[in-house]
C-alpha cells in the first residue's frame, strides 16, 4: 500500500500519505455532488455554488477521514506503538503501524478510538446542520451530507470482520479470552470473510433484481473485504512462521569478502557477473562495511573505473546488525525501519552471514504459508 503515495504533509510528527486512487475519488466524490447529488435537494442555487459547496464537501470529506486515522494514530501513540505513516487510500486510510499491540485491551481501544471519532464528526456536523437548517441552504447542504457520511464510516468500520476497526475490537475481544492471537486472528478473519461473502450475495440478488448500479457496488464492497481479510491474515500468518525461526536458517554464507580498495568497475565485473549479491568490505580480516546493489547503482556508470569500494560502502557503525539466533520477523522489521536490503550477521564480533530480503522472501515462499 505505500505504492503510488503521495506526502502531503506531517501531522504530530506522522507522514501524512494520500493513495493516487485519492485524487480519483475526491474528483468523482466533488463531481458527483455538484452534478448530481445538491441540484435536485437544493434547487435554485447557481452552478458556481454547487460546485463550490461540491468541492468544500469532498474537503471535508477527506479531513473527516484523516481524522478518523489521526485518531487511530494517536491512540497507538499514547500506547507507545511508533506510527510509520498514515495512507489515504480509496476507502479511507490505513495506520501503518511498525508494531503491533502487544495486548488485547490497547488493540481494543486503538480500533474503537476511530469509529468514536466519526461518530462524533457525526455528531458535530448534526448539529450545525440542526442550527442553519432554515436559514443557511449551503451550510445546511454540506453539513447534512458530512453528518451522514462520517456515521457511514463509522458504522462500516465496525462491521466485525478483521481488518477494519470492528473485526479487530472482535480480535481483541477473542484475544483477551483465548489468550491466543493467532486463533483469535483466524476467527476475526472468518467472521470478515463470513461479512465479504454476505455482502456479495446480496449484491449479486440486487443485480438479479434488476438493480445493477447497487447490486455491482454492494458485491465490489464484498469483494475488498474479502481480499483484505484474506491479506491480513497473510501478514500475521508470515509473521507467526517468522517469529518462529532464526536468522541462521535463511541467511546467505556465500558472501565473499572484497577490498575496500578495488573499483566499483572490478567488483562489478568479477562479482555480480558471476552472481554474488552480498558484499562485505573487510580491511586486515575486520568487517569494515557493506556495499549493496542500490548504493552501486546511484554512482554513474562512466566513474566505475574510478570510483573505490570505500567512497561507496555503508561503514559498519552505520549498518544495524543482527546475530544467527536472532528471530527472522524480528530481523525483517529491522530491514523496514532501517530501510536496509541486508543486514550482516555477526556472533562475537565476526562475519558469519548476510541476510538478504531476498532471503527472506525465498524462506517465506518455501514454507508456502503464500497460498495463491
Ligand atoms: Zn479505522
Amino acid at each position: 500500500m505505500t505504492k503510488n503515495t503521495f506526502t502531503i504533509g506531517r501531522l504530530f510528527g506522522i507522514p501524512i500519505k494520500v493513495h493516487v486512487s485519492w485524487f480519483l475519488i475526491f474528483i468523482l466524490v466533488t463531481w458527483s455532488l455538484a452534478a448530481s447529488y445538491f441540484p435536485p435537494r437544493y434547487p435554485g442555487w447557481s452552478p458556481t455554488l454547487y460546485w463550490g459547496v461540491g468541492l468544500a464537501t469532498s474537503i471535508a470529506f477527506f479531513l473527516s477521514v484523516l481524522m478518523h486515522e489521526l485518531a487511530h494514530s494517536l491512540m497507538a501513540e499514547w500506547n507507545g506503538l511508533p506510527i510509520h505513516d498514515i495512507v489515504l487510500f480509496i476507502f479511507g486510510g490505513v495506520s501503518q503501524l511498525t508494531e503491533e499491540p502487544e495486548a488485547p485491551r490497547t488493540e481494543f481501544t486503538m480500533a474503537l478510538v476511530g469509529p468514536l471519532t466519526s461518530f462524533a464528526l457525526a455528531l458535530f456536523f448534526g448539529v450545525i446542520w440542526f442550527l442553519t437548517r432554515g436559514s443557511n441552504s449551503p451550510i445546511a447542504a454540506f453539513s447534512t451530507y458530512l453528518a451522514y457520511i462520517n456515521l457511514s464510516l463509522g458504522a462500516f468500520n465496525l462491521i466485525p470482520g478483521f481488518p477494519l476497526d470492528g473485526g479487530r475490537v472482535l480480535r481483541s475481544i477473542l484475544w483477551a479470552m483465548s489468550n491466543n492471537l493467532e486463533r483469535a486472528t483466524r476467527w476475526a478473519t472468518i467472521a470478515g470473510q463470513v461479512i465479504a461473502y454476505m455482502f456479495i450475495f446480496f449484491g449479486a440478488w440486487q443485480i438479479l433484481r434488476g438493480r445493477l448500479g447497487d447490486g455491482l457496488w454492494i458485491a465490489f464492497i464484498g469483494w475488498f473485504l474479502d481480499n483484505a481479510a484474506q491479506t491480513s491474515y497473510r501478514q500475521v500468518a508470515i509473521r507467526y512462521m517468522l517469529a518462529d525461526h532464526r536468522v541462521r536458517e535463511a541467511m546467505t554464507q556465500a558472501c565473499y569478502p572484497i577490498s575496500p580498495y578495488i573499483t566499483l568497475e572490478t567488483l562489478v565485473n568479477n562479482y555480480i557477473v558471476s552472481g554474488q549479491r552480498c558484499f562485505p568490505v573487510m580491511r586486515d580480516d575486520r568487517l569494515v562495511g557493506i556495499v549493496s546493489l542500490s548504493r552501486i547503482r546511484n554512482v554513474p556508470r562512466d566513474t566505475w573505473p574510478q570510483v573505490t569500494i570505500n567512497a561507496v560502502m555503508v561503514p559498519l557503525e552505520e549498518m544495524p546488525q543482527v546475530r544467527p539466533e536472532d528471530g527472522l520477523w524480528a530481523a525483517l522489521e529491522k530491514m523496514t525501519t532501517q530501510q536496509v536490503d541486508q543486514l550482516p550477521v555477526v556472533k562475537d564480533g565476526e562475519l558469519v552471514g548476510m541476510l538478504l530480503h531476498e532471503n527472506i522472501l525465498s524462506f517465506i515462499r518455501q514454507r508456502g504459508v503464500v497460498r495463491e
